[in-house]
């Protein structure tokens, strides 16, 4: 696909998607802890989850307060509650340890987070920092090969790849608008051809087949 062909794709998008997560928070620990728990689980579960727990354990310290089995309880209905209270708990280590309590606001340090993987250091960096970075999850990765945005086998490639046909200043809003997109129309079972904005540009198109 050429680079104005993938603009086109991106500014039809933004006609119809937010250019913001569906997340709540009000800091820059409160976003990285609702994105470590959004894995495999709904914005909205999330929110329920992080309405209550960020009453009392809004910044490291005090969430290095829990054990492990506490924390677990609290974000049990996010599912994977062991790994992500286990992640939650290391990356507020780190944060104390090596940043003064502070989150980083580079990308570099943000990525040598203990607990933390790529994505979730580019979500915060870019949306938080207002860094230019496209955190490729499921549905990114699922709707740019789909679309024929890239043609990559990992979601790290795709994220190289999107990074050279995007301009700079939409990375950001891109990975919204195609995780939004992923949610509501290319769904991975049963995507809706027929209603999709972007069904003229798109390579998949199951309803062509
Ligand atoms: S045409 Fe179908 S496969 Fe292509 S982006 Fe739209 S919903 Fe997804």
């Amino acid at each position: 696909m050429n680079k104005q062909t993938a603009k086109l794709i991106i500014e039809e998008l933004s006609r119809h998607y937010e250019d913001k997560p569906a997340l709540n928070f009000s800091s820059a620990y409160e976003l990285l802890i609702a994105v470590i728990l959004s894995a495999q689980c709904t914005d909205e579960r999330v929110n329920k989850v992080t309405a209550e727990l960020f009453k009392e354990y809004n910044t490291p310290e005090k969430m290095l307060t829990l054990k492990k089995e506490e924390l677990a309880k609290k974000i049990y209905s996010c599912g994977f509650y062991n790994t992500k209270a286990e992640h939650i708990l290391s990356a507020s280590k780190d944060i104390m340890d090596k940043f003064g309590g502070t989150v980083p606001s580079e990308i570099e340090p943000l990525r040598t987070l203990a607990g933390v993987g790529r994505k979730t250091a580019n979500v915060v960096y870019s949306v938080y920092f207002k860094g230019d970075a496209i955190a490729v999850d499921t549905h990114v990765f699922r709707v740019s090969n789909r679309i024929g945005l890239v043609n990559e086998s990992n979601e790290l490639k795709t994220e190289l790849a999107l990074n050279k046909i995007l301009e700079k200043k939409v990375w950001s809003k891109a990975h919204h608008y195609l995780i939004y997109h992923g949610r509501r129309v290319c769904k991975a079972i049963k995507p809706d051809c027929a209603n999709c904005q972007i069904e003229k540009y798109c390579k998949k198109n199951f309803k062509k087949k």
